[in-house]
């Protein structure tokens, strides 16, 4: 049995969520020692620039907390990331998280320099590129946003360390693994590969509808905390209505014995399940359609259907270039200051519409015959 910690938390009270972490803590049975004189790491969600009222970032009050009770329990905490967009330093400003950890003395980190390592266990990749600091820093603690997500249904404790990743890294991984199915399983292996010790989904305010960049704040009341960053995300997704089985990275992950899935393996500590259940929670748009239920040349069928392709609104593009940059596919160029996708070999990562900056790519379903013909 792996135990995972429920915790109602109604507001980001910088006080409330630092209890709540001190509970968890206890809950889960971790006494002082786990940060005592230890390096300690802690990795939120810094995924773009964006104001603390939208949660496309780990909410502030969360990294502060979990720094300040490291810090009490002895560990020496630093705090990093490898956005998908801008700097790290330019993230933490933009959501509030600069002058915490200044008032703590905790260094915001880059992730930059990698290191390439083997990973023969791994269902489908056998080695990652990842930052140096995880093998600088002895205590890895993961902190994860729990939010809807176009490509992967849902992100939380297993994709959050995706981050892991430096820069453009990232992006030659969606090319790679640019069949979805395959690059949540790519997720479940570098989960088994970096094995954080301890992992937080924040779900006090999540992010819902066509996330993880563009969708909607939505008061959720809850934090979850488990050793096991499955179970941890297995427990958030039943909470806001997801369907566990449909994430198929945590499918994978709970298959290679990462993790654990199956709901009859977890012991609950904390506030009742049914007390902290989401009604009506907005789910995502795009490849996050239930694919793991049918067999992959149905689920890539399907895919051609009924998935969504990115489209640029011309009237809102700014021509700033993000998403030529972002593209892994290259298949993104200006035309006369509009961007300009040639969806026939695009890969349907939307990494694009993640991360313009200026909302001017939506996706839209492609799902007649018609629709195929014109993509081929
Ligand atoms: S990122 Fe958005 S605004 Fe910038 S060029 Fe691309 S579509 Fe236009
Ligand atoms: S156009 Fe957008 S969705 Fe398509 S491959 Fe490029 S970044 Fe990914």
């Amino acid at each position: 049995m792996v135990k995972v910690a429920l915790l109602r938390v109604e507001d980001y009270d910088y006080q409330k969520v630092e209890d709540a972490i001190r509970r968890g803590l206890a809950l889960l049975d971790i006494g002082e020692d786990f940060f005592r004189g230890k390096e300690v790491l802690l990795k939120p969600n810094l995924l773009a620039p964006a104001p603390v009222e939208k949660p496309v970032c780990s909410h502030p009050s969360v990294v502060r907390g979990m720094a300040r009770v490291a810090q009490e329990g002895g560990g020496k905490v630093g705090v990093g990331d490898s956005p998908g967009l801008g700097s790290v330093q330019r993230v933490a400003r933009a959501c509030g998280l600069t002058p915490l950890l200044q008032e703590l003395g905790v260094p915001l980190l880059s992730f930059e320099d990698k290191v390439e390592k083997k990973f023969p266990e791994g269902g489908i990749c056998k080695a990652f590129p990842l930052t140096s600091l995880l093998e600088e820093k002895e205590v890895l603690v993961n902190l994860a946003r729990l939010k809807t997500h176009n490509l992967t249904r849902y992100t939380g404790a297993v994709k959050n360390l995706y981050g892991c990743i430096p820069g453009h890294q990232k992006g030659a991984y969606h090319l790679r693994f640019n069949q979805v199915e395959n690059f949540h399983k790519m997720l479940g292996d570098l989960l088994g590969l970096v094995r954080p010790p301890l992992s937080l989904v924040d779900g006090i305010v999540s992010m819902e509808g066509p996330g993880p960049r563009r969708g909607n704040p939505r008061s959720t009341g809850f934090l979850v905390m488990s050793r096991d960053a499955v179970a941890a995300d297995v427990m958030a997704c039943r909470l806001v209505g997801i369907n566990p089985e449909e994430v198929l990275h945590l499918k994978h992950a709970g298959e290679m014995e990462f993790g654990v899935t199956k709901y009859q393996e977890i012991e609950l500590v904390g506030d009742p399940e049914e007390e902290l259940r989401v009604q009506g929670f907005q789910q995502s748009q795009g490849s996050g359609a239930p694919t793991g239920i049918i067999p992959p040349f149905l689920a890539n069928l399907m895919r051609d259907l009924f998935i969504f392709l990115p489209r640029v609104i011309p009237d809102q593009c700014k021509a700033c270039g993000v998403c030529v940059e972002s593209c892994p596919a290259e298949v993104i160029t200006m035309d006369k200051e509009v961007a300009r996708i040639d969806t026939k070999n695009c890969i349907r990562c939307y990494c694009c519409q993640e991360l313009c900056p200026h909302e001017a790519i939506v996706l839209e379903r492609s799902f007649t015959l018609k629709g195929i013909l014109k993509r081929r």
